[in-house]
């Protein structure tokens, strides 16, 4: 076991004439036994940070620490790592059995009766002692994926990273083995960085996660505390679905001015003291309609989920969507009014998108919050 510590990272690709900044002053620190989800849009530089701490990249600038130890400059094989990816390529002519203890085989000098006492160790942990007689071919999806994780456990490795290893599967399977992995991943209190473009995902399996955006760490905290405190626009927009409802308005006083005749009254204005423009936020559960009041919208469509509607209203150029009771049903082109309570308001700064107020409501105490 080992905590990770990634100190201004930088990694530059050159590729002919252009340079292209993959990864810029990345710090970051990752716990002992931690699972930190590293989420942010398609070409963000998650991969490469990940790539990295695996060493199968030079860094450009940097250092990386796995404990009191600098793996900067050390090859992969020399790290202690083991890594799952989405393509997991497994060995189509091994067993399953020859798959999970080969890497083992090779890098080790365990015995063999060792190596195959924890091969089938692993296996009975993932569930596949049954399959491990078989051919790759002969499994589903699931099962193959069980089979590349089993590859990294039998390892007992300092590191486990994990290149989105679920994508391959369908949803249903996903969001079991999502369940399954973090389960794992706590019983073998092993430290992982685990990679994906996927904000639920990421809301659902991290302790920590850390948004990137353009190559650069926009925050990292506790998945709640992201969603109800983002350091700014991009990280609210980026986290939560359906997305954060925006817009922008004109302050005047304690008074906040939107499209198409919005109107928010602040009882405390102090965010947007000195300031003649915000943007403002606020998360679909936060809007109820309500039957009289002077913010209005007009509805465009209503999704039902079962447990909730999603309610699709314009406000001028704006969509604005709110998450309501399921036995409210407003018609397509109905207007209704809306409206939400200042301790659910998000204020963003117009330019730089820096966050100058975030959710001010108390979080409930109790069940559950002892855990880990
Ligand atoms: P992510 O994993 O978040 O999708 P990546 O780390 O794969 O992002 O990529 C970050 C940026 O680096 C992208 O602009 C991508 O095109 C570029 N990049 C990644 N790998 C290479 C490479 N081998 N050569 C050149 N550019 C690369």
């Amino acid at each position: 076991m080992a905590r990770i510590d990634i100190t201004d990272l930088v990694k530059v690709y050159d590729s002919g004439d252009e340079s292209i900044v993959a990864v810029e002053d990345l710090d970051l620190g990752v716990k002992d036994g931690e699972f930190l989800v590293l989420v942010g849009p398609s070409g963000c530089g998650k991969s490469t940070t990940l790539r990295c701490i695996a060493g199968l990249e030079d860094v450009t600038e940097g250092s990386i620490h796995f404990g009191d130890r600098e793996v900067t400059d050390l090859r992969g094989s020399e790290r202690d790592v083991a890594m799952v990816f989405q393509n997991y390529a497994l060995y189509p002519h091994m067993t399953v059995r020859q798959n999970i203890g080969f890497g083992l085989k090779l890098s080790s000098s365990l015995p063999s009766a060792e190596i195959a006492e924890r091969v089938e160790s692993v296996a009975e942990m993932l569930g596949i002692t049954p399959l491990l007689d078989d051919k790759p071919k002969e499994l589903s999806g699931g099962q193959q994926q069980r089979v590349a994780l089993g590859r990294a456990i039998v390892r007992e490795p300092a590191v486990f990273l994990m290149d989105e290893p679920l994508s391959n599967l369908d949803a249903k399977l996903r969001a079991e083995m999502r369940t399954e992995l973090q389960e794992l991943q706590h019983d073998l209190d092993v430290t992982t960085v685990y990679v994906t473009h996927d904000q639920t995902e990421a809301m659902a399996m991290g302790d920590r996660i850390a948004v990137m955006n353009d190559g650069i760490l926009q925050q990292v905290g506790p998945p709640e505390d992201v969603y109800r405190s983002p350091a700014n626009e991009f990280v609210a927009t980026f986290i939560g679905s359906p997305s954060i409802n925006l817009l922008t308005a004109e302050v005047d006083g304690t008074t906040l001015s939107g499209p198409a005749g919005f109107t928010y009254e602040l009882s405390n204005p102090e965010p947007v003291e000195g300031r003649s423009r915000v943007r403002v936020g606020v998360r679909p559960e936060d809007i109820t309609l309500v039957k009289g009041g002077s913010n209005r919208a007009t509805v465009s469509v209503v999704e039902p989920m079962g447990n909730e509607n999603f309610c699709y209203m314009e406000l001028g150029e704006h969509e604005l969507t709110a998450r309501i009771d399921p036995t409210l049903r407003p018609q397509a082109g109905e207007e209704v009014a809306f409206a939400f309570d200042e301790s659910a308001l998000y204020l963003f700064d117009v330019d730089t998108g820096e966050a100058l107020k975030t959710k001010t409501d108390a979080v409930a105490a109790g069940i559950g919050t002892e855990a880990r």
